[in-house]
């Protein structure tokens, strides 16, 4: 398989090669030049496997023969040995025909860990093979972070900075990061926003020289194969419940639209999915796009759940890309014009392609709040306010009583305990990885939201660890 850029205006790359080159550098993103496809009778052979099973299928068309089927099989053995539920991603009922995929088993408790587990081995069997050292930067609004500290730590090959919004994180998601003692490990607290960071990402690769002297990859969701890694568990719960003989629809929790756009993608790939719910909290920028076909910059609101804090969808690219049939130049002007205006509409026939696929509804914190209590009420679950703004959504789209209504649980409810408590008067238990979190030594670098003080900082504790 090789990959392709969004803007039509980068070298084609191997698997191996869009993994470490992280965004492509006409300042695209890196997608499969196609689609694998799964028929209903590949999909029944698939039924019975087991979560890594599965995932060797479903990843191998994608890898080629960048990697041999028992490194593959090694590096998801070991991507998924320190989750503390052997399913990986349980499914469980809520409701009548509705289901929670929990996806927070990790060491994060965050859905990022799934992805993430996996990038860590693989960017460093890669690496090692090439004998290559890389810098990777990433912006987080909360959990990728974390995620990626821990795929990543004591990892020879690899330097991480991890750029997150000062003050706008919850104090659990800061400390999974700036706790964790690694000498190849930096958190820099930008004075901003999130997409503050990831624009300082997003600038820092397209600067030519300083992306080649540092070796910059990336480890956000504009990283193809944290996608590819995503589209399992979609896979994982269909087969579970009975796809492709029972309907099925999603609804997920979005911010970045990575998630939700690997959904899009197992559907690309055979898995019949009806429809998949774009939930957004008070960050509404896609609900209103699928309102006017107008995707229009607004401010961005904090809110309980954090990690939705956003209103640049990255990932949408990849969705414009396949909507105008993989013509880069006009995904270009799309996004050259959101650069410059703060706004861009699309065309009528591509538009109602979207609303074929996709339905969304965005939620304030109250109406967030009383789906915690709800859920809680109806089933004893515990669920986290991001999880419950995809129950919200799912609820307001279940229609059709004979479709599985599926929402990806995206973090454990005991990464945002003070909500859960308020809404249900329970304190979630802290998981025990986490228990003493509160007790050790932060370590982290405040920053001005200025690209060449970001940069400095990076190039000095790069020279700094080269020299030791
Ligand atoms: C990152 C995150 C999201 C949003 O996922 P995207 O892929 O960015 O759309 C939702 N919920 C939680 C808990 C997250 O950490």
């Amino acid at each position: 398989m090789k990959y392709i850029s969004t803007r039509g205006d980068s070298p084609v790359l191997g698997f191996d090669e869009t993994l470490l080159a992280g965004l492509a550098q006409d300042g695209g993103l890196y997608v499969p030049n196609s689609w694998p496809y799964f028929n209903n009778h590949d999909l029944k052979q698939m039924a019975e496997l087991s979560y890594i099973e599965l995932a060797q299928v479903i990843m191998k068309p994608f890898i080629g023969n960048t990697l041999s089927s028992t490194s593959l099989a090694s590096i998801l053995e070991d991507a998924y040995s320190n989750f503390d539920d052997d399913k990986i991603a349980p499914l469980k009922p809520i409701a009548e025909n509705e289901y929670l995929l929990e996806l927070f088993h990790g060491p994060t408790l965050a859905f990022k860990d799934i992805a993430m587990q996996f990038l860590g081995p693989l960017f460093e069997h890669f690496l090692t093979k090439k004998g290559k050292h890389i810098t990777i930067v990433g912006a987080t609004s909360g959990d990728t972070g974390s995620a990626a500290i821990e795929a990543c730590r004591d990892r020879d090959t690899i330097d991480l900075f991890i750029l997150y919004p000062y003050g706008r994180v919850s104090e659990i998601q800061q400390r999974q990061m700036t706790t964790v003692v690694a000498s190849n490990i930096h958190c820099i607290a930008v004075d901003g926003t999130f997409d503050d960071c990831q624009d300082q990402v997003k600038s820092m690769f397209n600067d030519k020289i300083f992306r080649e002297n540092c070796a910059l990859s990336s480890i956000n969701s504009i990283n193809w194969t944290r996608i590819m890694a995503q589209t399992v568990y979609y896979f994982w719960a269909g087969l579970k419940l009975r796809s492709p003989i029972n309907k099925i629809s999603f609804s997920v929790p979005t911010g970045n639209f990575g998630n939700v756009f690997a959904g899009y993608v197992s559907k690309k790939m055979g898995l019949p999915i009806e429809k998949l719910i774009i939930a957004s909290n008070k960050n509404d920028i896609l609900t209103r796009f699928f309102k006017t076909k107008t995707m229009k910059l607004g401010k961005v609101y904090s809110t309980i759940s954090p990690s939705m804090d956003i209103q640049i969808s990255s990932n949408f690219e990849r969705l414009l890309f396949e909507l105008y049939d993989r013509d880069g130049s006009k995904v270009k002007n799309l996004i050259e014009k959101f650069r410059s205006l703060g706004e861009f509409s699309i065309d009528q026939s591509p538009f109602e392609q979207t609303m074929k696929i996709f339905d969304s509804a965005s939620f304030d914190d109250n109406q967030t709040s009383e789906t915690i209590k709800k859920v809680y009420a109806e089933s004893g679950e515990l669920i986290d306010p991001h999880t419950a703004v995809g129950v919200s959504a799912a609820r307001i789209h279940h229609s059709d009583p004979v479709t599985s209504l599926i929402t990806l649980a995206t973090a454990h409810p005991a990464k945002f305990p003070d909500s859960v408590k308020k809404a249900t008067t329970i304190s979630p238990k802290l998981p025990k990885r986490l228990q003493g979190i509160f007790d050790k030594k932060e370590v982290f670098t405040r920053l001005e939201n200025n690209e060449k003080l970001i940069k400095q900082f990076i190039n000095d504790t790069l020279n700094k660890v080269s020299i030791k």
